[in-house]
């Protein structure tokens, strides 16, 4: 086709047809060139972007980590203050985990957190909630978008009941025969002068009067659950 088109707009000769065919030629070696230019950085953005997805994740419990939920978190508190939305952020740790790797060993340990983070995904399911794994055996959730006030602890409770309900065997040397968790939750319409840390601070305080209350409660406000 651009043989023709040279022929007939440039009004070349047919015997410089030669001519014609090198520089078509050469157009064509230059587009091949410049595809694969756009393949190699194509692949090159593909690795990048794996190479995000690992530095976010979790490798034990395929969760976002801290990294990863920060990232998150860029676009989903902008949105929330913006929309008026009820965010909640669900803190939760396991009770007496130091002495169930104490009995069983750390590699039952790891698999004990496995088994707790998917309890986690399977109740926070919702696109709008992010699961993520913020320490060793602590655990968060921080919902985007509530419904209402009480959704927050609704979903607290749903996965509280969630890892009970597993009946995970935990060691003798605690007074409850199965894996629990503690959980603090809070939750605001957060505003220009709100700050997600501020309000994981409130939740990880509620956390630590849930862990004085006996664990294997909710505690928000100043409210307890169990
Ligand atoms: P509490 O009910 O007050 O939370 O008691 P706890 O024993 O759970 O808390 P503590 O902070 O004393 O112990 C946490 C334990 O979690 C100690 C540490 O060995 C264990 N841990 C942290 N990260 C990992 C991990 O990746 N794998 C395993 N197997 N254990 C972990
Ligand atoms: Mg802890
Ligand atoms: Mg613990």
């Amino acid at each position: 086709i651009c043989s023709i088109v040279m022929i007939i707009v440039l009004q070349m000769e047919p015997y410089n047809i030669v001519g014609v065919a090198m520089i078509n030629g050469m157009m064509i070696v230059l587009s091949r060139m410049l595809f694969e230019t756009q393949v190699s950085s194509h692949t090159m953005k593909q690795k990048v972007k794996r190479m995000e997805k690992v530095s976010e994740e979790d490798p034990l419990t395929k969760m976002l980590n801290r990294r990863g939920l920060e990232h998150q978190l860029k676009v989903l508190w902008g949105a929330a203050v913006r929309n008026k939305h009820i965010v909640g952020i669900i803190m939760m740790d396991i009770d007496n985990f130091k002495k169930y790797n104490d009995t069983f060993g750390h590699p039952q340990g790891d698999k004990c957190l496995q088994s707790v983070a998917e309890a986690i995904k399977r109740s926070a399911s919702r696109s709008s909630d992010i699961a993520a794994r913020v320490g060793g055996e602590e655990f968060m959730v921080f919902i985007s978008e509530a419904n209402s006030d009480l959704e927050p602890i609704r979903l607290a409770d749903k996965i509280r009941k969630s890892v009970e309900s597993m009946k995970i065997p935990h060691s003798p040397l605690v007074a409850n025969p199965y894996v629990t968790i503690s959980v603090g939750v809070e939750y605001m319409v957060p505003t220009e002068n709100d700050t997600f840390e501020a309000l994981y601070d409130a939740a990880d305080k509620a956390l630590y009067y849930a862990k004085h209350n006996g664990r294997n409660c909710i505690v928000c406000g100043n409210r307890i659950y169990s």
